[in-house]
């Protein structure tokens, strides 16, 4: 019997209502495999700043570094968005990333066939459903590099500058390079590497390091992409890809329209990863203020969380497809919660609420 500990961060909004129905499936897991999971549940976010004075107390950092895995649900709110001290919900999570040096992130953008018309695209394109990885530097680049500007914001000067700097060390590259080939090493076997190598600098560094990386995983196919090609290619024809790797900022925009292309906000799980196997779960979508505590919320994102989480920090490859199938017999059955129903296509008697969910996706587990 192996026994994993994992901290949970239910948040605010749905988080909890989402986070609950997660753990119901953990239990089951470590039930049919005969896994003891140790959850422990600690405040982030919103509910932290009013009960604790702080966005992130320590207390809930130290339980972190401390377990196998964490698994956030969401944070923030209009009751937190005016506050006078300047925290904020979203703080929590920006300092426990950087707090557990989590330096990658790792979006599937997962279409489930069940639900190919919530795609935007045309069928002909999106063709069975779609899974990609896109694995983006997390700590690197524009976004934290040295910033500066001309000592006002005039805008009636021509001359008034401001500027972000594009900077990345070989040792950056090549870890955030490493955890996309490994990641493709778990899947489809296939891993492109996205810049703009013929005009920055930056991408220049990247491409040298990815020829060099590159041969220590001959078994990947690889292939490299500039940045506005991949966003072309990824409404033109997605299902080219396997994992995509990329800096912070392409990641940024690239994972945006990856979720797109893959419909529902409500389906889709991220990974934040760093140098051991400690990693953050989350669901790509905010605390949903308007549906909290109505049993309305899809907790489906949540729960493929689990499945991110038992196969990059766990090592429950087994485990990890069990949630996928069980997910995927519900959505066969025809149940679905009201982010994901379709009137005329789907039978009213199975639109469902985020408990009942939860407990169809319990029952459908099955040890394979
Ligand atoms: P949101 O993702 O919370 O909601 C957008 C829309 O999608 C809403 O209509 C909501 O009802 C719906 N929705 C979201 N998740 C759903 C689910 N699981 N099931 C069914 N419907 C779902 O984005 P927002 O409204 O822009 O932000 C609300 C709050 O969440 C803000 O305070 C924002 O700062 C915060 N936020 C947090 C995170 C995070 O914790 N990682 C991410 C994004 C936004």
């Amino acid at each position: 019997m192996s026994t994993f500990n994992i901290v949970t961060l239910p948040g605010d909004g749905i988080g909890p209502d989402i986070v609950r129905e997660a753990c119901k499936v953990l239990n089951k897991i470590g039930e049919l495999y005969g896994h003891k999971f140790n959850i422990t549940e600690k405040r982030m976010g919103g509910i932290a700043i009013d009960m604790d004075g702080t966005s992130l107390p320590q207390d809930t950092i130290d339980a972190c570094l401390k377990s196998d895995a964490v698994l956030l649900g969401a944070v923030g709110g209009p009751k937190w968005d005016h506050l006078p001290n300047g925290d904020r919900p979203e703080k929590g999570l920006l300092g426990i990333r950087g707090a557990l040096k989590l330096y990658a992130n790792l979006r599937p953008a997962v279409l489930f066939k069940q639900l190919q018309h919530t795609s935007p695209l045309k069928p002909e394109i999106i063709g069975e459903g779609l899974d990609i990885l896109v694995v983006r530097e997390l700590t690197g680049g524009m976004y934290f590099g040295e910033k500066a500007n001309s000592p006002a914001y005039d805008t009636t000067k021509p001359d008034a500058w401001a500027s972000d700097l594009e900077k990345y060390s070989v040792y950056e590259i090549e870890r955030i390079l490493k955890t996309g080939f490994e990641a493709a090493q778990k899947r489809d076997h296939r891993l492109c590497c996205v810049h703009k190598a013929n005009v920055l600098e930056s991408s220049r560094l990247w491409r040298a390091v990815f020829e060099r990386v590159k041969k220590d995983y001959p078994d990947v196919e690889t292939s490299e992409m500039y940045v506005d090609n991949a966003a072309m290619q990824l409404v033109r024809n997605p299902r080219q890809f396997d994992v995509i790797v990329t800096s912070n900022i392409f990641g940024d925009i690239l994972t945006d329209e990856a979720s797109q292309v893959a419909g529902s906000i409500g389906m889709l799980a991220s990974a934040s990863l760093g140098a051991g196997t400690l990693g953050l779960y989350e669901p790509i979508h905010g605390s949903a203020p308007d549906i909290a505590g109505k049993n309305l919320a899809n907790p489906i994102a949540t729960i493929l969380s689990l499945p991110l989480m038992f196969r990059y920090s766990l090592g429950l490859m087994k485990e990890a497809d069990a949630i996928d199938k069980a997910i995927n017999d519900v959505l066969d059955a025809g149940y679905r919660t009201g982010d994901i129903f379709t009137p005329g296509l789907n039978d009213e008697s199975k639109k469902v609420g985020t408990k009942e969910m939860g407990d169809l996706i319990v029952k459908a587990l099955k040890k394979i």
